[in-house]
């Protein structure tokens, strides 16, 4: 009401004609539900509707959580991969990894882990500070689909960050329905930008969809590189579903 008040006063002061000024609002319709309240907690999280995979204690949200060795708050890679006992598939996921100060290695075998989402889709982590490799699949790629945009890693032994949003693939009838999406952001600059997944990230054979359901793990991947992760925690996303009255 106020700004149509303004408008009108201005069109007098302007000498326009009201028709021409007079700006109604816009109004969907729809009736949206109140967006829940979240406190973003500190910087890096967890928001308080997180779900903490960990939080530098214990692994116990993890299948073979006991076999990485955990050591001043942070959990370390050894004999096989881990993945989440909770199943995910739309979802905000953020850690922290710093890949080992004391380099050894080049190339894949140097600081090589991996975030897999739904099992399958790996983000690649590898310390690819001044260490070359092919370049989908140095650190912030999607393995062997999509290199990242830009090389933001920081020196080995220093913690870096993943901010990942993902949307799952959708499936139907055995069936790709659509594509999964990935964003990644890696010290906080965008290296993929809503990335259309062509399929699963592998080694041996092109990347291709094998159906599967709506929800899967994270996997955090065991390469015989000691990795020290952090600060680990999820968010299911679920957009708001607004009605618009009959
Ligand atoms: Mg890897």
């Amino acid at each position: 009401m106020r700004r149509c008040v303004m408008a009108l006063g201005l069109a007098v002061l302007s000498g326009l004609s009201l028709a021409a000024v007079f700006v109604e609002e816009y109004k969907s319709g729809i009736v949206w539900p109140e967006p829940a309240v979240v406190d973003p907690g500190p910087a890096g999280g967890p928001p308080s509707d997180a779900t903490v995979l960990f939080n530098g204690k214990d692994l116990s949200q993890w299948q073979n959580g006991d076999k990485w060795e955990i050591k001043d708050g942070v959990a370390i890679p050894r004999e096989t991969g881990i993945q989440t006992k909770e199943e995910f598939g739309d979802c905000q996921i953020h850690l922290e990894w710093a890949t080992p100060a004391v380099v050894s290695g080049n190339g894949q075998g140097r600081g090589n882990s991996g975030v897999y989402l739904m099992g399958r889709y790996e983000v690649q982590v590898l310390d690819s500070y001044e260490n070359p490799t092919y370049f989908d699949g140095q650190a912030g790629s999607l393995y062997k689909q999509s290199p990242p945009m830009v090389n933001v890693c920081r020196k080995p032994g220093e913690w870096q960050t993943y901010d990942i949003l993902f949307t799952a693939p959708r499936f139907a009838e055995g069936k790709l329905v659509t594509p999964g999406y990935v964003t990644v952001l890696q010290n906080g600059v965008c290296v993929q930008n809503h990335y259309e997944l062509k399929g699963g990230t592998f080694y041996d054979r092109p990347p291709a969809y094998e159906p599967h359901g709506e929800k899967g793990p994270i996997h955090l991947q065991f390469h015989g590189n000691p990795v020290q992760f952090r600060n680990i925690w999820i968010r299911e996303l679920k957009p708001l579903v607004g009605k618009k009255p009959e």
